[in-house]
């Protein structure tokens, strides 16, 4: 009899967990996807990292350099963030991992997916369409009450989005971000980058996508009001009229990601704002630990304690951009210098690292310290490009 994982949700955490698991568990297991199609998907986030290319290769035959690939999932070409007005000169931020990523539709991922694992994993893909209503976990099993009927599975991952309760998760000071406002344009000239501009009120991305470009701008909604907040992201985009779609968010992650059988995942487990598109990244890093956690590899409080290492180190990171401001004198910025550097006063396991990282430099063996989020060498580059002065 197969062994059986759910995986609850259609969005980016869930497709992506499900395509990790269909292509790393072998055939004794049945992958089942699980989502309500009348419950969208947040419909945001389409900046990636490597770690997700070289995922989409080996669970979908996914070939970035194809164009017929690239056009399903609208995609484009990404080798890294292009961090403006940060300081006086522009700088190309690399990957987080890896040296190719994309800029995807999030809207064609599960379609695009669900096709080829069909194809490449017949004996694992599943799917049920219907509502979960009802999530129990026991010792030997978890029952899924989906729309009315009683499903059993060995492990079930949740992605099924933002949590409706955060008394089990920790509220994160690592960004003063709280608000979003979206605006999309067809008609721009493309570069294989996410575009990360600084402006008095915060910061703006742009996401280049084969159909049309999103610029999110970024900013705190108690700092400035909105009124100002469109005004200039008017002005920086010199543009009458903002699409006006727009997002409101808090930060945090999970105390822990296992309980049980059942593990979160996507927005479930963390969300932090899209500075270097780290939400993505994290899921992968997620599926990884839940992975060895059902290989027996770890137990649940090791396996939590890797999640938290992997969101704290990348908490750390967000901040160590903040914490040297921008060229831009404002309210915005005073408040995020000074939030994080208090922050990251705070915290010795980044202290720890730089100094691991100035000694290991000093004796030329850098490549060989901890990956903290980013790897040592690209500490090293994001350092003189901000000009911190730790190497
Ligand atoms: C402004 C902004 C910009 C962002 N930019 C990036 C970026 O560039 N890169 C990046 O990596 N991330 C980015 N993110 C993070 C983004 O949130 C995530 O990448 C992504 O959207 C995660 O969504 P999810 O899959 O967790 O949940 P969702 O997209 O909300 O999907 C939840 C799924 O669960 C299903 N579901 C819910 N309840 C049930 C139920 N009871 N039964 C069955 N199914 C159910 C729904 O049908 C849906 O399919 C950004 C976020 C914001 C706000």
């Amino acid at each position: 009899m197969q062994k059986k994982l759910a995986v609850i949700g259609g969005g980016t955490a869930g497709i992506l967990s499900l395509t990790h698991f269909c292509t790393w568990l072998d055939n004794t297991w049945k992958v089942v996807s699980i989502h309500n199609p009348q419950k969208k998907i947040l419909g945001i986030g389409e900046s990636t990292n490597g770690g997700f290319v070289t995922l989409l290769q080996y669970g979908l035959d996914f070939t970035p350099g194809s164009p017929a690939d690239m056009a399903r999932l609208d995609a484009t070409l990404k080798f890294g963030s292009m961090f403006k007005k940060w300081r006086k000169h522009d700088f190309l931020n690399p990957l987080l991992d890896g040296s190719t990523a994309i800029h995807f539709n999030n809207f064609n991922f599960r379609e695009f997916a669900y096709e080829r694992l069909r194809q490449l994993w017949p004996k694992k893909f599943g799917l049920i369409e219907g509502d979960v209503k009802r999530i129990q976990n026991h010792p030997d099993r978890v029952t899924l009450t989906i729309d009315d009927e009683e499903h059993e599975f060995d492990y079930v991952i949740d992605c099924m989005g933002f949590p409706e309760d955060y008394t089990d998760y920790v509220m994160s000071d690592c960004t003063p971000i709280n608000h979003c406002l979206i605006h999309n344009v067809r008609e721009y000239e493309f570069e294989p980058y996410t575009d990360h501009i600084a402006t008095q009120n915060g910061w703006m991305f742009g996401v280049p996508l084969q159909g049309r470009k999103t610029y999110g701008y970024m900013f705190n909604d108690v700092i400035t009001r909105k009124e100002e907040a469109l005004a200039d992201m008017k002005e920086v985009l010199g543009v009458d009229a903002i699409d006006g779609r727009e997002y409101f968010f808090k930060c945090y992650y999970a105390k822990q990601i296992i309980a049980g059988r059942i593990c979160k995942n996507g927005n479930k487990a963390l969300f932090f704002e899209p500075l270097v598109a780290n939400s993505i990244f994290l899921y992968i890093h997620t599926a990884r630990v839940f992975f060895d956690y059902i290989a027996g590899h770890n137990d649940a409080p090791v396996s939590n304690q890797m999640f938290v290492k992997g969101v704290q180190d990348m908490e750390d990171l967000i901040s160590h951009y903040y914490q040297g401001g921008s060229t831009h004198q404002s309210k915005f910025w005073d408040a995020a210098v000074k939030l994080t550097q208090e922050r990251l006063a705070h915290r010795a396991p980044y202290h720890e690292l730089l100094a691991t990282y100035r000694k290991l430099h000093s004796e030329g063996t850098l490549h060989l310290g901890p990956t903290y989020a980013l790897a040592p060498h690209n500490w090293r580059i994001i350092d003189k490009a901000l000009g911190y002065g730790n190497f």
